[in-house]
């Protein structure tokens, strides 16, 4: 798998083009460990790219609602999904001190279930938060 490629595709198969703010700001996400800001982004694009703030907040709408990113709430930032197309829940656990996002995928959960059967909805995707304090930051402190 690689992050960069398959974004490709998902952008091809849902009639996005492949331009340069959107390559540039995969780039960037297949390399972030940690939630992302339009600014952190843009920081990181080589100065070469001619591409702002602006650009890249919609290129990252664009990411979030095809599910190629994440925003992250806790931290107001996105990270790039590691389950790209894969239905269920995309859960996070975020470490309060170093930032980082671990994203893991659950089939099903309660929540799913709870959802009324005759709701107008499909292609649900639930994401949620978990916030916490990482094994290495843990350790690191002691
Ligand atoms: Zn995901
Ligand atoms: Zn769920
Ligand atoms: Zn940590």
């Amino acid at each position: 798998m690689n992050f960069v490629q398959d974004s490709v595709a998902i952008l091809k198969e849902n009639d996005y083009k492949i331009t340069g703010p959107r390559m540039a700001t995969l780039e960037v996400l297949a390399k972030a460990e940690i939630p992302l800001s339009a600014y952190d982004i843009e920081e990181r694009i080589p100065e070469n790219i001619p591409i702002n703030v602006v650009t890249i907040y919609r290129v990252l709408e664009v990411f979030e609602k095809l599910g190629i990113a994440h925003k992250i709430h806790t931290k107001e930032g996105y990270v790039r999904c590691d389950f790209e197309e894969q239905e269920g829940c995309h859960y996070f656990a975020v470490c309060n001190e170093c930032g980082k996002a671990n994203e893991f995928l659950k089939e099903r959960c309660e929540v799913e279930d709870f959802i009324p059967k005759d709701l107008p909805f499909k292609n649900l995707k639930h994401l949620s938060e978990i916030a916490g304090t990482c094994n290495y930051c843990s350790l690191s402190t002691k």
